[in-house]
């Protein structure tokens, strides 16, 4: 069995207005983050861990923010297009753990939907998807509250 793992990575920027939507679901929250499609940063990572764990290069290579096309486009397709991708060429997951780092609004009481909606666009088992809402201790870009970012590393078994 071929076994890979994948690291992603993501930074956008909040602007004024809500809500906030972050790992395919709309969190009620005064500012919403700033992108070329619906910049949802979790699922970003996600879908740069998957990628980069098969080598299929990454969310902006697939999906271009020169392509009109993706303007406004919803993170939970582009995520289950990469996924597909990942599918054909026999990949499978094993987990994903991930982390979010916002210093508002707080993500516990929305973690359990998240890795919900996370399994449900991968077609996995939510056992397999870790998650964890970190501050920036009002220091920095994500304490400063300027920002939210996102981590996620994957693990996929090829058969
Ligand atoms: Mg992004």
């Amino acid at each position: 069995m071929n076994i890979r793992v994948g690291l992603g990575h993501d930074t956008h920027r909040l602007i004024p207005g809500g809500p906030l939507r972050i790992g395919g679901i709309e969190i009620p929250f005064e500012h919403h983050l700033a992108g070329h499609s619906d910049a949802d940063v979790l699922l970003h990572a996600i879908t740069d861990a998957l990628l980069g764990a098969c080598c299929l290069g990454d969310i902006g290579q697939m999906f271009p923010n020169t392509d009109s096309a993706n303007k406004g486009r919803d993170s939970a397709e582009m995520l289950h297009l990469a996924w597909q991708q990942a599918n054909l060429a026999g990949w499978q997951l094993i987990n994903l753990d991930c982390v979010v780092l916002a210093e508002r609004p707080k993500l516990a009481p929305y973690r359990e939907a998240i890795a919900k909606r996370i399994a449900e666009i991968l077609r996995v088992d939510s056992t397999r998807i870790g998650l964890k809402g970190k501050t920036g201790e009002q220091v920095g870009s994500v304490g400063e509250g300027k920002v939210i970012q996102a981590m996620c590393t994957c693990l996929l078994s090829q058969t």
